[in-house]
């Protein structure tokens, strides 16, 4: 199956362009190559980084403004983050992580695809998230396979707008996102639904926690790097 045909079956109302078929075919080129040296993913099949990136990453495309901002946090190889970018050319994103190789890698990408609007920056959420340039800045902030909902709140809903989204893209227990709610709330957000999804050609259930960010965060949240991850918020 090509990828073309693959975008067609999960995102029918999305025309791919010649540019964007292209894009991804050098993406993989890209990512394969520089696996081969660094670890940038643990997915390293052809058809495997199609299906398991590039169309996973787009199951959220429905829930975004393709003409406003978005923060991609932990984003690895740039999912989902830069594959968003690809498929909204007016979409303005920040792809942001950790590792610096990864920082190296995306920023190779984001030169080599030409995508205008698009950057990646190196450090820790909990600490870009208490500078004014970022804080609460985004209208829309993603995160895929980065740590469990109390931790991925907190890393991410400092970053939301109000009135934006935070879309934690998680495996198949949606308990792990019910129990978070009280916390999310706690950091101004309001859980607004969980979204099934389904790949084509794939079993595995994966679930969408869209939350809604109602109202500022406190100056208390995030806190001190390492900290969300040693003593999660817990709510009483
Ligand atoms: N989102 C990508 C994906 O779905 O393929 C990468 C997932 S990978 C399992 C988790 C990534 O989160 C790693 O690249 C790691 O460096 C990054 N990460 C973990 N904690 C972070 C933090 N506090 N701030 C920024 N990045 C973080």
């Amino acid at each position: 199956m090509t990828i073309e045909q693959l975008i067609y079956l999960f995102s029918p109302y999305l025309k791919a362009d010649e540019k964007m078929l292209s894009d991804f075919k050098t993406y993989t080129d890209e990512l394969l190559a520089w696996n081969k040296k660094t670890n940038i993913t643990g997915i390293t099949g052809e058809y495997e980084i199609y299906k398991n990136h590039f169309l996973d990453s787009l199951s959220i495309l429905p829930l975004i403004n393709p003409e406003g901002n978005l923060l991609d946090v932990g984003t690895g190889g740039g999912f989902p983050g830069l594959v968003l970018r690809i498929v909204c050319p007016n979409l303005k994103v920040t792809v942001m992580d950790s590792v610096a190789k990864k920082v190296v890698f995306l920023d190779h990408i984001i030169e080599k695809l030409k995508l205008t609007g698009a950057e990646a920056k190196w450090g820790r959420a909990e600490e870009f998230g208490r500078d004014p340039a970022f804080r609460e800045q985004y209208d829309v902030v993603t995160a895929r396979a980065v740590a469990t909902m109390p931790v991925l709140a907190e890393f991410c809903l400092p970053f939301v707008k109000v009135g934006g989204l935070f879309i934690a893209q998680k495996g198949r227990d949606a308990k792990e996102i019910k129990n978070a709610e009280k916390v999310i709330e706690i950091l101004g957000g309001k859980l607004e639904d969980i979204r099934k999804v389904k790949l084509p050609g794939d079993d595995s259930d994966r679930n969408i926690a869209v939350v809604r960010k109602i109202r500022n965060i406190t100056q208390e949240y995030p806190r001190k790097p390492g900290i969300p991850e040693k003593r999660p918020i817990k709510a009483k």
